[in-house]
């Protein structure tokens, strides 16, 4: 699609203001409904101009002239950024996040900001503290979380590209509740920097994308080493895995108990459409089992390290009192619920006498869902699980906290290893999207998008 669009760009069929401007009749057509987009940028003129004289002098890059919506927990030069948040409220970003100043050099138009759950927080967008998003396929369910704007977006033609954040899921999930794809890169291959913090060790910026071909064209335009990103790797070789077959590992721990029967069929049947292309071979991730808690414990205390400075007196509205911790408290009650909950779980486990008991250990376990991966990949190719255990829920049927963080079982642990997954859509049940799930080792994102490729044109949906 992006390739297509670039074309009829450079050929002059239409201009890069008629492109933009049909996307934003869409938007304002059907977005009122579907509540993606936080804020839409109606005047880009000056950005539109630039990318039609770069179109007009030949200096076009496959990006240049197309729309792109982003997250709105990454920071777009001179647009709210609220991370759905009412303690970033009016908040305006100073400057570019470094993905952004890479797509705005292509000549790419970020037309607008999508809903997510607070600071990303969460597993069906329903957490924004601004408004609900609403799944595709059936409006009185969840487009799942936390970029759920993101992949809507995506999925009903509002752009032909978006980006998303992923600390535990958060691209993976919502690109399989709305049956598009979603990709979390290699941790460190892109910039986190004008990224809203939620958990530095595991966020990871990635794309959505109506199919691989484009998640991988986006992809390989925001990646790359960044001076302001301490965490982003300076060398490395990407890994080539090129074969007629591959290996696939299915492992055990992520089938049977807790998935959805009908998914785990969905999933073997698709598998076995592609027999010409994979040799299926059951491993086991033995730590997997431990992840949902390890991830909790590990994003929850990064998460009160790092919402600490939302203290009304640097960022966002403040709340006037008489002294100081009056302002701080009243200003921090802004923060929701969720948000809330987990400063206090990061904090406890954090708190002398419990970090030992927890922090620690789960740090310890961390290694050891590394190591799982690390053993796996000595043997297998590729990893293919489902992306989430259930299909989109409806509104508030996860009430309780811990039935919304099982939704994240089989996404978590990959974020804990820092290696690359890729959601792709594996077809319909009762007309709702199902995500399959390829995980790969570190650095073989590219070869991931070509395998990902391999298995779209076989499943073609
Ligand atoms: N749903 C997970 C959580 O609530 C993941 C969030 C994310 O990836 N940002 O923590």
């Amino acid at each position: 699609m992006v390739k297509e669009l670039h074309q009829n760009l450079i050929k002059k069929k239409i201009s890069v203001k008629e492109l933009y401007l049909s996307y934003l009749e869409k938007i304002k057509k059907e977005d009122d409904f579907y509540g993606s987009f936080l804020y839409v940028n109606f005047e880009n003129e000056k950005e539109i101009e630039r990318a039609q004289k770069m179109i007009d002098e030949g200096k076009a890059d496959i990006l240049t002239g197309i729309p792109i919506a982003v997250k709105d927990n990454i920071l777009v030069e001179g647009m709210p950024t609220t991370a759905a948040s009412k303690i970033l409220e009016n908040f305006i970003a100073p400057y570019d996040a470094t993905c952004i100043k890479k797509l705005k050099e292509k000549g790419a138009l970020i037309i607008g900001k999508t809903n997510l759950d607070e600071f990303a927080m969460g597993s069906s967008t329903e957490n924004s503290a601004f408004k609900k998003t609403k799944n595709p396929y059936d409006p009185n369910r969840v487009p799942g979380g936390s970029s759920g704007g993101s992949a809507v977006a995506v999925s009903k033609d509002f752009v032909p590209l978006s980006l998303g954040s992923d600390t535990g899921g958060s691209i993976r999930q919502p690109a399989a509740f709305c049956g598009v794809v979603g990709f979390k890169p290699t941790y460190g291959l892109v910039s986190r920097y004008g990224l809203i913090s939620m958990a530095s060790s595991l966020d990871q910026i990635g794309p959505f994308a109506k199919n691989v071909e484009d998640a991988k064209i986006l992809f390989l335009n925001i990646m790359g080493p960044d001076k302001n990103d301490a965490t982003t790797i300076k060398e490395f070789k990407f890994k080539e895995i090129n074969k007629s077959k591959f290996k696939i590992g299915i492992p055990k721990e992520y089938f049977g108990e807790g998935l959805d029967p009908r998914i785990e069929n969905l999933i073997f049947k698709r598998l076995d459409e592609a027999k010409n292309l994979i040799e299926i071979k059951e491993i086991s991730l033995p730590y997997s089992k431990y992840a949902l808690e390890c991830y909790y414990i590990i994003m929850s205390s990064e998460v009160s390290a790092n919402l600490a400075r939302y203290d009304g007196i640097r960022y966002g509205p403040r709340k006037e009192d008489e002294d100081i911790f009056k302002v701080y408290s009243k200003t921090r009650n802004l923060f929701g619920p969720e948000v809330k909950r987990r400063i206090f779980l990061g904090t406890f486990v954090l708190s002398h006498g419990y970090y030992e008991a927890y922090y620690l250990k789960a740090l310890r376990l961390r290694r050891k869902i590394q190591e799982d991966f690390i053993n796996a990949f000595k043997d297998v190719d590729f990893i293919i699980t489902p992306t989430s255990p259930t299909l989109p829920f409806k509104f508030g049927e996860k009430q309780d906290p811990i039935s919304m963080y099982l939704s994240d079982i089989y996404t978590v642990s990959i974020n804990l290893a820092g290696v690359p997954a890729l959601s792709l859509n594996g077809g319909f049940i009762d007309n709702l999207p199902v995500g399959i799930q390829i995980i790969g080792d570190h650095f073989s994102d590219l070869s991931l998008f070509d395998f990902a490729q391999k298995l779209e044109q076989i499943w073609k949906f």
